[in-house]
């Protein structure tokens, strides 16, 4: 029920109505017990600020920021967290009233700290490792920050615009120390066949495999996978993308996305309702079974 005391969050992109996340927070909401809801705020690009302020005016307690609102979102904050700032990018928003009545606006990323626990539980520890990334947008940031923070020894970045994958290896590599090594390349199947073969990891962070394109794969289909690999895909939408299949079919560690979805989407949770006692496990296993469920029940 919806009444005086509801507390409300939302989240802010364009588009947003396939978003699994008012799925999973309201779910977390009524099994906790808590008056608040969540609801998808479709912005159009270039409307961001107006929107966060009417939100933050409205008495919002804060909102999650997706595609492709990230870094445009910069400029309305009043304060951001080392994690956001090193990324250059904020996917969760918290606003808080200020001793003389006026709102301050905190910007986060749970998506560093959600990529790094899925890849913890999926039991891969990155340290000393090499990785090979294949994106260079907001959440190819994010996993290479996590990875860098976590001591990952040899990192590359493969994108179709080389420049853009460049430009994110230079300004990660300004926060991390002088030890790690970080290098960008042009996506082509022989520089990732090639990456791939000496790394211990593999992410995507394209949509490539994505609903309705579920017979794309950034591997090729005619090269078998090296079965020593950890494969992990940031699509959640199939959970089994074809590169996933790909992977088990050659004998290595296959990853879903859900794993990220559901840990970033639990600390934003925290952020916003400052429930220091609520077990963050018990959060999680509460979202991934409303997202399995959402996810079943639907093509898209
Ligand atoms: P984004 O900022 O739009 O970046 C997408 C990246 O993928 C860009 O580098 C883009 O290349 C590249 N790309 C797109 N289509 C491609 C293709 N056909 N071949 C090669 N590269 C291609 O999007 P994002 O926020 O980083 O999200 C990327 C994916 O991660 C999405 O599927 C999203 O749903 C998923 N995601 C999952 C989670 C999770 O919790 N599991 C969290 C965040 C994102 P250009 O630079 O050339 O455009």
């Amino acid at each position: 029920m919806i009444d005086g005391h509801t507390q409300l969050v939302g989240v802010i992109g364009w588009p947003v109505e396939h978003s699994l996340s008012p799925i999973m927070h309201n779910a977390a909401f009524d099994v906790f017990g808590l008056n608040w809801r969540y609801v998808p705020l479709p912005v159009r690009p270039g409307e961001v600020e107006q929107a966060v302020k009417g939100l933050a005016a409205l008495g919002f307690r804060g909102a999650n920021v997706t595609v492709p609102h990230k870094q445009a979102v910069l400029p309305v904050l009043t304060s951001i967290s080392a994690d956001a700032r090193r990324l250059g990018a904020v996917n969760t928003l918290v606003f808080e009233r200020d001793g003389d009545g006026g709102i301050r606006v905190v910007g986060h990323n749970t998506d560093v700290d959600g990529f790094i626990g899925a890849l913890r539980e999926a039991g891969f520890d990155p340290y000393g490792t090499r990785a090979v990334i294949v994106g260079a947008g907001g959440a190819a940031r994010a996993v290479v920050a996590g990875l860098a923070a976590a001591g990952c020894a040899h990192l590359v970045v493969l994108g179709r615009d080389v420049t853009r994958a460049r430009t994110l290896v230079t300004d990660i590599k300004a926060h991390y120390p002088a030890s790690l090594y970080a290098q960008a390349n042009e996506l082509t199947p022989e520089k990732l066949i090639e990456e791939a073969r000496t790394a211990a990891l593999l992410v995507n962070a394209t949509p490539v495999g994505m609903w309705p394109y579920t017979e794309d794969s950034i591997w090729p289909e005619n090269v078998p996978l090296p079965s020593h690999l950890t494969v992990f895909d940031l699509v959640y939408n199939p959970l089994e993308t074809r590169l996933l299949a790909q992977a088990r079919r050659a004998g290595a560690h296959a990853v879903d996305g859900l794993g990220m979805l559901v840990r970033q989407g639990a600390l934003a949770f925290q952020l916003w309702t400052q429930d220091e006692h609520r077990e963050v496990e018990e959060l999680i296993e509460v979202m991934r079974a409303a997202c399995k469920r959402a996810l079943m029940g639907r093509p898209d």
